[in-house]
């Protein structure tokens, strides 16, 4: 069997009034991906959501599913389905009637018999596992607790596997994007930044706005000295280090980012940076905790707790981190951890 359902975005682009909501955009959606859109609010995540589901049109450009172009289709006559974050359902029917409801809009001739309308809702209960709940009435059920959620994420996973169907999920919680999608598109300012799997983008972020807003880093000014291969000589302070070069120049400036599990605590006559403890949090299977050095704020990652004001030894490996074009923190990022 082929799997279908792929998504091919090309130029497209959307502004509503003075904002630019989407800058011209291209992005192809694998068939039968689990693929998520992650960025901040007001980045374009649900505007483009849209396009595809035919609820915007775009002022430039084309949507096209399984290679057939649909930028001018109504949205029922897409292939897609979308489920929307603020659920629309009606408190005077019962689950079973709420999820009938789709199949008696429409033009008259369009509308399955009764019967068939049946056995469709009995399909769709069984899929989301609510056969036992089909006679109650919808409860509110507004903030989800973290157990919900994440039951609610491996059901979700559950239904991908099971219907073997692309899937275009919208969030700007990585956390869910990271665990639950074979492909993120990390989004900015209506722009793509990276697209790529889950551990490429932590690991390997693209650019600086990535770097920042995927998961927990240190940020330190450097001095580039030379470039090759991939990699980059950097001065931080009085020190080289070895960098992954995300594209810097040889005498430019840098900034390089090292996750909280690339640094490591040490004795102080074997650590490269010493400094003293900011805050410590407590993270379940880790500490976190921020420490002041002469290079800025660092965090890192320990098993004991440390005490705020506590003096600290760190080990920053040669071969750690990546090296960025030096840009200016815009004002959205203060607060994170920015040497
Ligand atoms: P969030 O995570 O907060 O939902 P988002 O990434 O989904 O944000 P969009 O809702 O796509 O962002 O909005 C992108 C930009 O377009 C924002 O500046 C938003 O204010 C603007 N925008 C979206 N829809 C409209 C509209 N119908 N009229 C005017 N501006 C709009």
């Amino acid at each position: 069997m082929s799997t279908t359902g792929a998504v091919s975005i090309r130029g497209v682009s959307k502004r509503f009034g003075s904002t630019l909501a989407l800058q011209i955009l291209d992005l192809e959606i694998p068939p039968g991906s689990f693929f998520s859109l992650l960025g901040p609010s007001g980045c374009g995540k649900t505007t483009l959501l849209k396009i595809v589901a035919g609820l915007e049109r775009p002022d430039t450009g084309t949507v096209s599913a399984d290679g057939h172009e649909i930028t001018g289709r109504p949205p029922e006559r897409r292939p897609f389905n979308m489920v929307f974050q603020n659920y629309a359902l009606f408190p005077h029917m019962t689950v079973a009637d709420n999820i009938g409801f789709g199949l008696t809009t429409g033009a008259r001739r369009e509308r399955p018999p009764d019967r068939e309308r049946r056995d469709r809702v009995a399909e769709m209960l069984r899929l989301v596992r609510l056969e036992s709940l089909s006679g109650r009435y919808p409860e509110p059920l507004s903030a989800l607790d973290r157990n919900v959620r994440f039951a609610l994420r491996e059901e979700l996973l559950r239904i991908h596997q099971e219907l073997a169907t692309t899937f275009l999920f919208v969030t700007h919680d990585q956390d869910e994007a990271l665990s639950i999608s074979q492909l993120v598109g990390v989004m900015n300012e209506g722009r793509l930044e990276q697209v790529a799997d889950p551990q490429a983008i932590y690991r390997f972020p693209a650019t600086l706005f990535t770097a920042r807003f995927i998961g927990a880093g240190s940020f330190f000014t450097a001095d580039v000295r030379a470039c090759g291969d991939g990699r980059a000589d950097v001065d931080v302070g009085e020190r080289r280090f070895s960098a992954s070069d995300a594209g810097v120049a040889a005498g430019g400036k840098a900034q390089v980012m090292l996750r909280p599990e690339e640094l490591e605590t040490a004795p102080a006559d074997q650590a490269t940076l010493s400094g003293v403890v900011d805050t410590c949090s407590f993270f379940g299977a880790h500490f976190e905790i921020s420490v002041q050095t002469p290079l800025g704020p660092c965090r890192l990652h320990v098993r004991e707790p440390r005490a705020p004001g506590d003096s600290l030894g760190i080990r920053w490996p040669d071969r750690a981190g990546i090296a960025y074009p030096w840009e200016e923190t815009p004002s959205s990022m203060d607060g994170r951890t920015q040497g």
